[in-house]
């Protein structure tokens, strides 16, 4: 038995997924999840001994919500897992109070996601205080709303006064005690997103790192066991660039480097990622876009840079590149298309640089 409980407990403790979030709210949505999966359960069982069948549909779909919301805690970021958790609730507690009514206690569901919504600190105040005035204004119009079935209906305005004291308690209590975790939790999830983006990115040009991109390469392409959206893979190399830094030295080297990292993240805007991944090697990959467009494309870029001055101490440095294109096919897999595409750039490289090879 011991063992069971032990084992509950280490599945819902479980880490989350999404490096440098509150694990504190996942593990609080994973707890309110399982409440309320016992809580659909005991309403159906309520609901049906009344003989109130259509009530029933409600409260499936408020048990097949939870589990979704639980798993949500385990695949997705917080802030999507408790949109799940507040819908589900919400919708449970206004198409409950609407069909019953106010005496059947469903408003006390919107306080509590009321709260809940004012504790996730990857949201910022104003998201958190919007969420929280959407709640308080669904719980005065089924106060508003839902009290006529009774037979005296609620005592307006001393009702609404009353109302209205126990929201604005309510919210400072939360501003309160979320402001001061604001201060420590918030301040240790933005450095933690900085860690990461740090971790993720090359110092020098500033791009994706290969070990970040292959992280994004391996995310695209489960994308495209769903989607079907196209991708392509470009593998780009700086022609004779060991002369550059001969010729120039190795700061003007870094220079051009970083001249092209900021040429190439201009030309990947809305076409897809760019990455470092090699010393003067960069890794494109193109999505939704098909590879002979792609290619029509990359011979503009090739252009571009064979016309660009690159300006360094005082001289005008020119470089040309090379670039292998290998389109994408769930058959061939990542790594045997980047292979292609590397292949095919060391074709470019015989074939005497300054171009692209499809
Ligand atoms: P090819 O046209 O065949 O590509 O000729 P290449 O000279 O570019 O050949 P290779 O790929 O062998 O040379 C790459 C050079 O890039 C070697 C290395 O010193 C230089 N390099 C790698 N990383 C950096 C860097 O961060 N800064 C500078 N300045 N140079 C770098
Ligand atoms: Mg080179
Ligand atoms: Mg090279």
């Amino acid at each position: 038995m011991e063992g069971i409980f032990h084992k509950l407990y280490n599945f819902i403790e479980k880490d989350i997924k999404a490096q440098g979030e509150s694990k504190t709210m996942a593990v609080l949505v994973r707890y309110i999840s399982c409440i309320l999966m016992l809580y659909n359960v005991l309403m159906i069982a309520i609901f049906a001994v009344r003989g109130a069948f259509p009530f029933l549909l409600l409260f499936v779909f408020g048990l097949a919500s939870a589990i979704a919301t639980l798993y949500i805690t385990y695949t997705n970021n917080v802030g999507r897992s408790l949109i799940s958790l507040a819908s589900t609730v919400d919708v449970i507690a206004v198409v409950g109070a609407f069909a019953t009514s106010w005496m059947f206690g469903f408003q006390y569901l919107v306080v509590t996601m009321m709260l809940v919504v004012f504790f996730n600190m990857t949201w910022n105040m104003l998201k958190r205080v919007l969420l929280a005035v959407l709640h308080a204004l669904i719980l005065t119009i089924l106060a508003a709303v839902c009290s006529k079935a009774t037979e005296q209906g609620m005592v307006w305005p001393a009702f609404g006064v009353n109302l209205n004291a126990f929201i604005l308690i309510i919210i400072s209590v939360g501003v309160a005690y979320s402001r001061k975790f604001s201060a420590s939790e918030y301040k240790l999830y933005e450095y933690n997103k900085k860690l990461e983006r740090m971790a993720g990115s090359d110092p020098l040009t500033g791009l994706l790192n290969r070990r970040y991109m292959s992280d994004v390469l391996h995310k695209l392409e489960s994308r495209y066991k769903q989607e079907r959206v196209p991708l392509a893979m470009a593998m780009g190399d700086i022609d004779f660039f060991k002369k550059v830094n001969d010729t120039y030295g190795h700061d003007s080297g870094d220079v051009v480097l970083k001249e092209i990292a900021a040429m190439l993240t201009t030309f990947m805007e809305n076409k897809g990622y760019v990455s470092r991944w090699g010393g003067e090697e960069f890794l494109l990959v193109f999505r939704g876009i098909n590879a002979d467009e792609v290619f029509q494309m990359l011979e503009g870029f090739r252009d571009d840079v064979a016309k660009k001055n690159i300006e360094s101490d005082g001289k005008t440095i020119k470089v040309t590149m090379t670039f292998g294109l290998e389109e994408y096919s769930s058959h061939a897999g990542i790594d045997e298309t980047i292979k292609k595409a590397d292949e095919k750039l060391y074709l470019g490289k015989n074939g005497g640089r300054n171009r692209v090879v499809y």
